[in-house]
């Protein structure tokens, strides 16, 4: 290939070396293997290949509906063959009386059968038979089509490389006794099986055997990672539960603890007892009690001299952890402060030395926090809430603000099917808290059409007249901030045209108020002195006001399945029974019509993460997004899962009796991992 080529190829398509070469699969192969017969062809027939005589070639209608029409002979019938664009090129080309070799897509034209479009070739008599091996077409792109370079000719380049390469080229990568007992297909075979298989079933084999070994290498990796960490890495050490903790569970703490909190609890306490550096991810659905537990964690840290620090990912959050902190602590011997980007300079110079000096206990904050000039004395445990509004090199800093680093308690709610979990953040410690408090009512769920929104209001206002409050959660879908800002506008008044003053009162909250303005608003809600919460999903994550009942979800078509759920765990949070409706437009889409039928029928996390899952898949999960983990080039978590299991519990088995790969049998896994060193992100979080 020429410079030029070569160029547009690495510009387009990132192609650079004879591995990228290798790695750029063919998203789709074409069955020239056989030749049919023109009887043959049904209905249900897809693609077929065809080699007859051209009867004739001649444009037909005209304008819009100029084609051009031929007709192909076989010995068992004729078919015909319709192009609508090209059309004076290919008649150029076309040479009725010659044999020709078509290949294409069937489709049925008042009762006879057609191609239109067929790829075209001259035919000889002496190819008798197809080829001998379905024929790859690539992904390519409009540029490298114009240079000659389409999917079809990249494959030329692919078999080319194919004929220079010697098995040893790509050598094995999986144990040999893993490829025994799973039947893979050897490394090298796999690939060209895969460019260029020699059946459909060939191809599947190869598909699988690659999957495989993505799955496989990344759990390897990351079960290696996880194990270096627990070896090597130096933590503080919470020796032991004292006062502080064993005071606040007898005699402050508000509930008792559900089994699950526990549990975690208990996790937790044996982590951070290791004298190594914990790292562990909590998952609990929302509202159910992740925030108590990250509060006896901190005391822990306090028992044992250490100072906490609590992130969020918003200013409403931290300063609701903040006066619920506070107000939960406000008889212990704790100090707590916030510290935000709104915070006043007076405030935050008593602040930035009290937590240098030692004598502030736990900061409650939000990513401010991060800053340079925010030091602490000693600095034990670090807790990142809602989690995946935090990059990870964000995180990263907080890791040295410590000589020793700090423990990490992740917490998220947004419910990521255990498998999944594991895989995505293999390298973390995993805790899961399933289990809702106590005498939780589930929250009903209802689909109501905007042509009911006054019966929705009312149904609000006898809510209200109950003395609860209620939520109207307006979507982020415009491209523009100023559209969306009308919209909620427009929907603001709406609600107040419907409550009026004095009788009700209402709070707005959204994105382009300054912080103190969020933070006042969404104090009078939290406070009751307003009945109503009218807002954008800045509101999503977090907030906890349990006397609020209704959740409205105006637009709900536009949200996504987990975002509806984040906002839908807004209520149910106190005793009282519970609504959520989802207010959507006449002709929601089909998948839109799923979410809502989803989210109507259960109130369960991790069943509508499933669901999620499949409507969308993985890579647009929030969160795994930015991870990288799960960009894999041919298998995917949702569809493959069984093969996740099964590669999941081969790498722990090949680690668990060689840490190191020092053995014989996982030299060529090992040899595979060093070569692609760099490649692997090795601890991605923290
Ligand atoms: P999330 O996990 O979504 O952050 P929160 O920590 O905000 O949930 O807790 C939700 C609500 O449940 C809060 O009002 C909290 O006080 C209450 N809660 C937490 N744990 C318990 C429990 N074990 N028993 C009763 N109520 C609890
Ligand atoms: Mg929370």
């Amino acid at each position: 290939m020429g410079p030029q080529r070569g160029d547009i190829l690495k510009k387009e398509l990132g192609i650079y070396t004879f591995n990228d070469l290798l790695e750029h699969f063919p998203n789709r192969h074409i069955d020239k293997t056989k030749i049919n017969l023109i009887k043959d062809i049904t209905p249900q027939t897809e693609f077929v290949q065809i080699a007859g005589k051209l009867i004739n070639a001649e444009i037909a209608g005209e304008k819009r509906g100029r084609r051009l029409v031929a007709s192909l002979k076989d010995s068992s019938g004729t078919i015909e063959l319709v192009w609508f664009q090209g059309i004076n090129w290919i008649q150029k080309m076309l040479q009725p009386g010659n044999e020709y070799l078509v290949y294409g897509r069937t489709g049925f034209f008042q009762g006879t059968p057609q191609i239109s479009h067929p790829e075209i070739e001259t035919f000889s008599r002496e190819k008798t038979e197809g080829k001998n091996f379905l024929e790859p077409v690539y992904p390519s792109t409009e540029k490298l089509k114009i240079k000659g370079l389409g999917g079809r000719q990249i494959g030329k380049l692919t078999y080319t490389l194919f004929g220079m390469l010697r098995a040893t080229d790509i050598p094995e990568n999986i144990p040999d006794n893993i490829i025994e007992q799973l039947k893979l297909l050897p490394r090298h075979i796999a690939y060209r099986q895969l460019h260029f298989p020699s059946s459909p079933e060939a191809y599947e084999q190869a598909l699988q055997r690659l999957k495989f070994e993505e799955f496989f290498l990344a759990q390897v990796r990351m079960n290696m990672a996880k194990a270096a960490r627990h070896r090597y890495s130096k933590g503080n050490t919470f020796e032991q539960v004292g006062e502080l903790f064993n005071t606040f569970y007898k005699q402050h703490l508000p509930f008792e603890l559900t089994g699950a909190q526990k549990r975690v609890l208990k996790e937790i306490r044996h982590d951070t007892a290791q004298g190594k550096q914990m790292n562990r991810l909590l998952q609990g659905d929302v509202g159910s009690g992740k925030t108590i537990v990250a509060l006896l964690c901190m005391l822990l840290a306090g028992d044992n001299g250490f100072q906490s620090c609590m992130l969020a990912p918003t200013e409403i959050l931290a300063t609701q952890h903040y006066n619920s902190l506070k107000e939960l602590l406000k008889d212990m011997p704790v100090t707590v402060e916030l510290l935000t980007g709104s915070t006043k300079k007076a405030a935050r110079n008593k602040i930035l030395p009290a937590l240098a000096a030692g004598s502030l206990h736990i900061l409650i904050g939000t990513h401010a926090v991060i800053e340079d000039a925010v030091q602490f004395h000693n600095l034990g445990l670090v807790i990142v809430d809602e989690q995946h509004r935090f990059g990870v090199e964000q995180r990263a800093k907080m890791w040295k603000k410590a000589p020793v680093p700090p423990h990490i308690l992740v917490m998220t709610a947004t419910p990521i099917p255990r498998t999944l979990a594991m895989t995505a953040y293999g390298d973390l410690d995993y805790s899961v808290i399933d289990e809702l408090p106590p005498g939780r009512k589930p929250i009903t769920t209802a689909h109501r059409y905007e042509y009911d929104r006054t019966k929705v209001l009312e149904f609000i206002k006898s809510e209200i007249a109950k003395g609860r409050q209620a939520y109207i959660i307006f979507p982020l879908i415009e491209e523009s901030e100023k559209l969306d800002f009308e919209n909620l506008m427009r929907g603001y008044e709406n609600v107040k045209a419907f409550f009026p003053e004095p009788k009700y009162w209402i709070s707005m909250v959204h994105g382009q108020q300054k912080p103190d303005v969020k933070n006042t608003n969404m104090d009078r809600f939290v406070k009751a002195d307003t009945q109503i919460m009218v807002s954008t999903t800045v509101i999503e994550v977090g907030v906890n006001v349990p006397n609020a009942s209704v959740m409205v979800i105006e637009s709900a078509e536009k949200f996504g399945l987990s975002q509806l759920h984040q906002l839908r765990g807004r209520v149910g949070r106190g005793a009282e029974q519970s609504f959520c409706i989802l207010l959507t437009g006449l002709q929601p889409t089909k998948v839109a019509r799923e979410r809502i039928k989803v989210m109507c029928a259960t109130n369960d996390g991790f069943k509508i993460a499933e669901k999620d899952l499949q409507l969308r898949g993985p890579g647009d999960i929030e969160g795994i997004r930015q991870s990288g983990v799960l960009n894999f080039k041919l298998a995917s978590i949702v569809l493959d899962r069984q093969l996740l299991q099964v590669s999941k519990e081969m790498a722990e088995r090949v680690l668990d009796s060689d840490p190191d790969l020092i053995l014989a049998e996982n030299l060529q896994l090992k040899r595979f991992l060093q070569s692609q060193k760099g490649k692997t992100a090795w601890s991605k979080i923290s």
